[in-house]
């Protein structure tokens, strides 16, 4: 697919053609979108901290790597990342108060990625993948496939299909066993510990500080949110629990499972039969 067509435009012999949407010509993006059935990746991910040890770009460079792997494996192209996500939430990301945490308010959010989808649409694009990287941005990312799909019902496109997804959820059992070395874990207190260190190191060692890695306890919250914060739970170097037993090797085995896991969701999610939306809420919106 993708790599076919971009293939015949000609790049260098011997070079694998750029699976990067902004890397391509107007016209070999056209000439994409033209051949069909083109799959356009959107990395959403954070600038937020990730402990004394990780850099504050660990929400956009995991998911943009995991991106990649998945337009290579799908012939697809990857849409250049949203590198701010919503308001880091204490049990997810440490706060929104640690300096150099940059967030947009959860409207802000809901309107860039709609754009961005109504952008692609707009240009012929009928299958998008919303790829998240960072936990607070999820039901915004509902919300904007949500009203992306309400705008182009009422332009008359009918087969836009969008396929939101957060990364850590296609990480199967074998690897978790590996990455926490049989000990418990929760994906919420999963923040700058074992497996997105595990990873950065990975695809980015030059990126982290591996003198300061952290050995602290996991993090414990009340069941109950307060504002402003009570920031008195929360890890002050910023890791929610231990990355100590990181390592490069579990970083490759990330990525080596989630691609092509999550490549074949996609070709699932893409190729399932049917309209997904009622005749009836089509013909009231477009009324
Ligand atoms: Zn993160
Ligand atoms: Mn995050």
């Amino acid at each position: 697919m993708g790599g076919d067509h971009i293939a015949a435009s000609g790049p260098t012999p011997g070079t694998e053609p750029s699976v990067r949407l902004a890397d391509l010509t107007w016209q070999e993006f056209a000439a994409c979108v033209a051949a069909g059935s083109l799959t356009v990746i959107l990395p959403v991910g954070a600038t937020e901290q990730h402990g004394p040890h990780l850099p504050l770009s660990t929400d956009v460079v995991l998911p943009v790597a995991v991106a990649e792997g998945v337009a290579r494996a799908i012939g697809g192209l990857v849409a250049p990342a949203i590198p701010y996500g919503y308001k880091s939430q204490p049990k997810s990301g440490g706060g929104n108060h640690f300096p150099g945490t940059l967030s947009l308010d959860g409207a802000t959010l809901v309107a860039v990625v709609r754009d961005v989808v109504n952008e692609l649409a707009r240009h012929g694009v009928r299958r998008i993948v919303l790829l998240d990287g960072h936990m607070e941005n999820q039901w915004f990312l509902t919300e904007a496939a949500d009203l992306a799909q309400r705008d182009q019902r009422r332009e008359g496109v009918r087969d836009l299909r969008i396929v939101k997804l957060g990364y850590w959820s296609f990480i199967d059992p074998a690897t978790l066993a590996s990455l926490f070395e049989g000990g418990p874990f929760t994906w919420e207190l999963e923040h700058a510990a074992v497996m997105e260190t595990s990873v950065m190191l990975h695809l980015r060692p030059d990126l982290v500080r591996t003198d300061r890695v952290p050995d602290n306890p996991p993090a414990a919250f009340p069941h109950y949110d307060v504002y402003p914060f009570d920031t008195r739970p929360i890890p002050p170097d910023g890791a929610l629990s231990s990355p100590a037993r990181a390592a490069a090797a579990k970083g490759a085995r990330v990525l080596d499972q989630v691609v092509p896991a999550i490549a074949a969701a996609l070709a699932e999610a893409f190729n399932s039969p049917g309209d997904l939306v009622s005749k009836e809420r089509q013909a009231e919106e477009t009324r």
